[in-house]
Order: C-alpha cells, then structure tokens, then sequence
C-alpha cells in the first residue's frame, strides 16, 4: 500500500490515502517519490480545465529513486535518481522521428486520458496523471519517463525541472530561441513565468518586463532577472505601457504563461511588427483568443505556442541541472513552501491567493 492524493471528483479536494501499486510491466519502473512540486496544471484538472477523467492520483513534477523495474528495462537500475518527465516518448512516431518528441503522439494521449491505471482502491482501477502521479508516495511509470541525473543533486530541487522549469525555460531558450540583446514581456510571474524569466536572462535579453497583478510576484520577478516591471492594476493599458519602455516600438516576444484569452491578446499587442507572442498558459478547451488579422500579414507579428519548452527531455533535462549545480539556473528560490502530502488541498489554495512561486511535497 502507498499513500497518495486521490481526485475522485472535479472541484472536490483531493483525498489522501492508501492505495495499491500495480506491479510494474516490462518498460516500466517503481519510482520512491522524494519531492513532488504543486503545479497550477494539478489545479486545472481539479477545477475540470485539463479534464483528465478521475478517479486519478495528481502530480507531474516529481523526482525520485527507482526501487524496482520491468523485466525488459535495461538503462534504468534500483538506486538511481531520477527526474520524471510527464511525456514519454515512444521514439517511433511521427513527431519523434522528427525530433519533436514533446509533441509524441503517446505522449498527448497519456496526458489527456490519465493513462493507465496504475494504483488501485476497492478494486476500483485509479489513473496516473500524464503517466507520473507524483502525488504519491511511490509510483509505477514507464522508464521512459525516467531521466536520470546525479546523486549529489538534491531530490527537493531536481523534482521542479520535471515541469515548471523545463516549460518556463525552455519556451525561452528552445521555443523563442531569444537572441543576445533582444526584448521580452513575460505575463504572470508564477512558477513557470519565473522561469521564463530567468530563460531569458540566460539568453542574453536586454530588456525583461514582468507583468502581473501581485506585487510579491513581481519583486520574485526582479530575483530571478526582471529588468521591468509592470502592475497591470497600477496602468491603464499594458501593452502601452510596455512600447513606453521600449522606445515605442514593443517588444520581440511576449509570453503569456497564465492562459486566459484577454491576456493572449495583450500578448500580442505587446510585440513589435516581427514580433512573437508565445503563448505557454493554458486556456479551456472551449474558448477562443481574439487577435486583429490585419496585424499578422501587415505587421507580420505571430503568434506561437509552447508546450514543455518544446524540449527533449533527454537533452534539456540534465543540461538544466547541469546549470543548476554551477549556480546559473536558480531553483531553491522557487520554493517559496515545503509541505508533506496531507497538505495538498492547502497547497491548491496558496496557489489561487498568489502567495506561492511553488509549494513543494516533501516525501
Ligand atoms: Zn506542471
Ligand atoms: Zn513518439
């Protein structure tokens, strides 16, 4: 038996309890969870936004020690740390021939069905969300899932890199390839938007202009590399007040890390022709982002998507804790709670007040 948090219903808060782990297949792993990050993606799927069906243990930034595998893993042994990434790859579709295996067709499918059921409860078959469900105490995922970084790295900073890291980072570094000099406004200044900072920062950007509404984020905003920052309560019009501090023109990418259409459409108002929005938040499934078509072919301004930094797991993954341990890419400074799994629900509610960059489970 495993203790984990259980959805069994949308907006009902989790239940923790014990649970059975189905013995791992043969690509698969047991994984002892040592740290777990809250993520806002954990809430959409409570409040029905990322409608992954219940019941399903939540969690999908998690870090760990394999404690057991499948009979035909060969890369992965009993001891080793490791990161869980919540896409696996298959290696065989199309998008991971052509080097796109964010985008894996396996992958989108775990993500979106919960995936196999791997805890059960009364004999009631329980999912893992996007194959990790790092709301457990112990896990079975596919060895795929698993990368692998070094013992000295420590567990409770290492889990971050599993999703909010690599999705915030990454959509600067990999999805916008931001150039040395060039500008970008980043809208909300969560968890992942930090890291979208702190990407651009490592790109070289000149100017970074955090935008949010709470204050508290955006000092955090100023820690992690902000050279600006805008209080969309304290202006009238955001997008003005970003050409204000660019010389009129805007900048060259702005990131829309919340996922609500208003905000895309700011977003885009804020570049300058040539310009990318680049959107990482995730709207519902049922709305629509408006944006003026004049301004696509006359002002040739885009707007692109980013889903995990459109990274390679394989190849970002460590190369982030690499940055990590030489003190380039900042982590402990994301904490800003370490809570045990009981306190989940509190954790959920920390993350709608805004008080939080991320709550971490410590197992
Ligand atoms: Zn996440
Ligand atoms: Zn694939």
């Amino acid at each position: 038996m495993v203790k984990g948090a259980v959805l069994y219903n949308f907006f009902e808060p989790l239940k923790v309890e014990s649970v059975q782990l189905k013995a791992p297949r043969a690509d698969e792993v047991v994984v002892k969870m040592a740290a777990s990050g809250v993520c806002h993606s954990d809430l959409s799927v409570q409040q029905a936004k990322l409608p992954i069906p219940p019941p399903v243990i939540l969690g999908h930034e998690g870090a760990g020690i394999v404690e057991e595998v499948g009979k035909g893993v060969s890369d992965l042994k009993p001891g080793d740390h490791v990161v869980l990434a919540w896409v696996q790859t298959c290696g065989k579709c199309h998008y991971c021939v052509l080097g796109q295996e964010h985008l894996c067709d396996s992958a989108i499918k775990a993500m979106m069905a919960g995936e196999e059921q791997v805890f059960e409860k009364d004999g009631v078959g329980i999912a893992r969300m996007a194959g990790v469900a790092s709301f457990a105490e112990r896990t079975v995922v596919r060895a795929s899932a698993c990368i692998k970084i070094p013992d000295e790295v420590p567990l409770d900073k290492a889990c971050l890199v599993g999703c909010g890291v690599m999705t915030g980072v990454g959509a600067a570094i990999n999805t916008a390839k931001v150039r040395p000099g060039q500008t970008v406004a980043v809208f909300g200044c969560g968890g992942v938007g930090l890291n979208v900072i702190q990407g651009a920062a490592l790109c070289g950007a000149s100017r970074i202009i955090a935008v949010d509404l709470v204050d508290q984020k955006l000092k955090w905003a100023k820690d992690f590399g902000a050279t600006d920052v805008v209080n969309g309560k304290q202006v009238s019009d955001v997008p003005d007040a970003i050409r204000g501090l660019t010389d009129g023109v805007g900048v060259d990418y702005a990131f829309e890390v919340i996922g609500v259409p208003e905000i895309i459409t700011q977003a885009f108002l804020s570049v300058k022709r040539g310009g990318k929005a680049v959107v990482v938040g995730v709207p519902g499934f049922d709305q629509f982002v408006s944006i003026p078509g004049a301004a696509l072919p006359l002002e040739e301004k885009s707007v692109i998507g980013s889903l995990y930094g459109s990274g390679s797991m394989r190849r970002d993954m460590p190369k982030l804790i690499e940055l990590y341990m030489q003190k380039k890419l900042k982590l402990d400074e994301l904490i800003s709670r370490r809570i045990k799994l009981d306190q989940v629900n509190e954790a959920f509610e920390a993350m709608q007040t805004g008080e939080v960059a991320r709550s971490v489970i410590i197992y």
